[in-house]
């Protein structure tokens, strides 16, 4: 894999925009994604420099090895204790003088830090440059997200012949974390979320002690991560039989999440696909039970870029992977969210998730 081509496209923007070049700082992970982005590497330090005439690439003594391996291309440069000093040497070394600095990932104390040290350069802070590259994604990057979503499908299907009642939330989730683990995936893609009964009602909710009872909704937010990128799959099925209104309420998500799909291809606005989607869940009278929006961008995080939402300022480009997930919670009662992993084409959009949702399955 080479990722100059990526650095290239930094290349060309930092010369249009009159820069000197765009520093990536990594400390304790905090720009992991973007660093990994623009050369490979996944430790949890270091530092790019991608500069007008070429690129400088530095990481500390626990990974220079790693860092060797996994960064084609680029000498490894070694940070010493005193890491920010030699930042700022290097970049004076380099004659730079107007250094991007991206704002998304890069803490006030870093760019503080920063700031003081850079003698005679002006450090320019920049919105989502690197993030802006991510959105769109190769098809290298396609076929490792599509290969999570099968994994997170397999390992749905696994965990749902296991599920009986008196089991716990909590083991469910770590069961099936494992079983991914154990099934090729390097880590979770989030932590994965189990809902039984009333707990599906709160989107995010965080799975408890709470043990499976006979018609209990079961919802199921789970992804795998797999070479670096993640999947998002939320299903909703029922232990035995669930009550009426949670089976109208299904039909009605689905319709949802079946107009957000319809919807879904190059050239509309994120507004556009969550509305399609909104419009079917308001004309049933649940508008103030669909609070999120309608999707996200994912790859090497699971939430990023763009944004399907009723406030979203992006527009969908052919090869943007995204999620459609429109959802209605009952407060005390219930939710259902239908969630797909989606590639956005210039006619459509190709579904990466496959389990099954055409009606709600109980088991
Ligand atoms: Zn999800
Ligand atoms: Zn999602």
């Amino acid at each position: 894999m080479d990722y100059k081509p990526r650095r290239d496209k930094l290349r060309n923007r930092i010369a249009q925009e009159g820069l000197d070049a765009f520093l990536v700082v990594n400390v304790e992970n905090s720009d992991q994604a973007n660093l990994r982005y623009l050369t490979g590497f996944t430790g949890s330090a270091g530092a790019l420099i991608v500069g007008k005439e070429g690129d400088v690439f530095a990481t500390d003594s626990r990974y220079t090895e790693r860092a060797a391996r996994e960064v084609p291309g680029l000498p490894v440069e070694k940070l010493p204790a005193r890491w920010l000093d030699w930042l700022a040497d290097r970049l004076e070394s380099l004659s730079l003088k107007r250094v991007g600095i991206g704002t998304q990932r890069t803490s006030l104390w870093l760019y503080r830090k920063l700031e003081k040290k850079l003698k005679g350069m002006e450090l320019v802070p920049l919105d989502g440059w690197v993030e802006a590259l991510r959105r769109v994604k190769d098809p290298e990057e396609v076929e490792r997200i599509a290969t999570a979503a099968r994994l997170t499908d397999e390992g749905l299907r696994w965990l749902l012949g296991r599920l009986k009642p008196g089991m716990t939330e909590r083991e469910a989730a770590l069961e099936l974390e494992v079983w991914y683990r154990k099934h090729g995936a390097d880590h979770i893609a989030f932590d994965l979320i189990v809902a039984f009964g009333e707990g599906s009602s709160m989107p995010h909710y965080l799975p408890g002690e709470r043990e499976l009872r006979e018609g209990d909704l079961i919802l199921l937010d789970i992804g795998a991560k797999v070479d670096g990128y993640c999947a998002d799959l939320t299903r909703v099925v029922a232990l035995g039989r669930p009550a009426p209104e949670a089976r109208a309420i299904y039909e009605l998500v689905l319709q949802a999440n079946r107009a957000g799909l319809e919807a879904v291809q190059a050239g509309i606005s994120g507004q556009e696909a969550d509305q399609a989607a909104r419009k079917v869940i308001q004309e049933a009278g649940h508008g103030e039970h669909f609070g999120h929006g309608l999707g996200h961008g994912v790859g090497l995080e699971v939430h990023e870029g763009p944004r399907l939402s009723p406030t979203s300022e992006d527009t969908l480009e052919a090869g943007m992977v995204v999620t459609v997930e429109p959802g209605v919670y009952l407060p005390g009662k219930f939710g259902v969210r239908i969630e797909d992993l989606v590639v956005v084409r210039p006619d459509g959009c190709e579904i990466l998730s496959s389990f099954p949702k055409e009606e709600l399955l109980s088991l």
